[in-house]
């Protein structure tokens, strides 16, 4: 029988449709190396079982537990399998990608067994008395620290807000018995698929992102910024301001009421920086901002900043680039 280390960390790994590990799982599995032993549940169909542990032993997992999955329920079976597995591994910490699903699973997870749940972590750290979840909160003015007072303590961690990854290790595989809870599961009828025509990255979870905003001043104009996030390698994202004159559609709004990301570089363009702007992007690793206004509050978090025109400043830095890489 597998023993598990009194300090080890439980990792839920989210599995694409395809069967492979979702990009979230690294940066899961490199927080909880930080602080602790990373023991990994993947709850997916049999067949992927095996790739989908070898995959998580190579991003750092000591043991993975594998359990099977009604294709059709959402949450619920993974709800299931979180409660076996914490009944078998006695974590000190469960951490949970901050996605919708991830979202869903932990939250189920600490209702049913009344443990404390943080929510949107950038960070999980330790002190003496156990394990910690870091957060950047009102729009990213203030940086906190969440710890339990009793019991294993939830966190749902915001994708690619943690850049340190674990050594690569032979995972050992644990096929984890688990006790169906038959509790109501919203279920999945019937899905198309949709062929994805981007080969951008996707903008949670994205290591480079660069966004537009008002001072595009127009739909087409807004090409330039996916111009440059091509030739960066980067997803693309917007300001409401952009979203809201039509520029591009709502799922590229980054901010309070859009997506939150964490990327290791985030290229600001023609956005002003207001509160609510900040808040979705202030824990990038290096924030670059163009913009006509030198007072700008954009620049007061760059660390980089041009003034000046960016229909005249991007145009050459994407000549510069694309000279670079020729
Ligand atoms: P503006 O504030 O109009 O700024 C445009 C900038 O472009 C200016 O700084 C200007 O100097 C510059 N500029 C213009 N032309 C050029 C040029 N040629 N070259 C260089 N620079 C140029 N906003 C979000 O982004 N995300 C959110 O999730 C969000 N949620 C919100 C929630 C609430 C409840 C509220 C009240 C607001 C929210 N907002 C959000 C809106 C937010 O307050 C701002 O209005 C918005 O972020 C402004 O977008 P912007 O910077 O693109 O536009």
């Amino acid at each position: 029988m597998t023993e598990y280390a009194a300090d080890s960390i439980l990792v839920l790994l989210e599995a694409t449709p395809g069967g492979e590990l979702a990009s979230s799982a690294a940066g899961l599995l490199g927080a909880a190396a930080e602080v602790g032993t990373p023991v990994a549940l993947v709850v997916a169909p049999a067949a992927s079982h095996a790739s989908l542990a070898q995959a998580a032993g190579r991003l750092g997992a000591a043991t993975v537990l594998t359990a099977e999955t009604d294709a059709g329920a959402l949450t619920v079976p993974a709800t299931d399998a979180l409660v076996a597995a914490v009944d078998l591994v006695g974590p000190e910490a469960v951490v949970v990608a901050h996605s919708i699903e991830g979202r869903d699973v932990a939250g189920r997870f600490a209702a049913r067994v009344g443990a404390a749940l943080a929510v949107d972590a950038v960070g999980v750290t330790r002190d003496d008395d156990g394990v910690l979840a870091e957060h950047s909160v009102y729009g990213g003015a203030y940086n906190v620290t969440s710890a339990p007072t009793f019991g294993v303590f939830v966190i749902t961690v915001r994708q690619g807000a943690v850049q340190v990854r674990a050594d690569a290790r032979e995972a050992s595989v644990v096929a984890l018995s688990v006790l169906a809870s038959d509790l109501p599961a919203a279920r999945v009828e019937s899905f198309e698929q949709v062929t994805a025509t981007s080969s951008r990255p996707e903008l949670r979870g994205a290591a480079k992102v660069v966004s537009g905003g008002r001072g595009l001043g127009s739909g087409e104009k807004f090409a330039l910024v996916e111009e440059f996030a091509d030739v960066l390698g980067a997803a693309v994202g917007a300001s409401r301001a952009a979203v809201d004159a039509g520029y591009v559609p709502s799922s590229y709004q980054v901010g309070q009421t859009g997506v939150s990301v964490s990327p290791q570089l985030y290229v600001a363009l023609g956005i002003s920086g207001a509160i609510q702007h900040r808040a979705g992007m202030q824990t990038a690793t290096t924030i670059v901002a163009v913009n006509k206004d030198p007072d700008a509050p954009i620049f007061e978090i760059a660390d980089f900043g041009v003034v000046g025109d960016l229909f005249t400043v991007v145009p050459q830095a994407i000549a510069a680039l694309e000279a670079k890489q020729a």
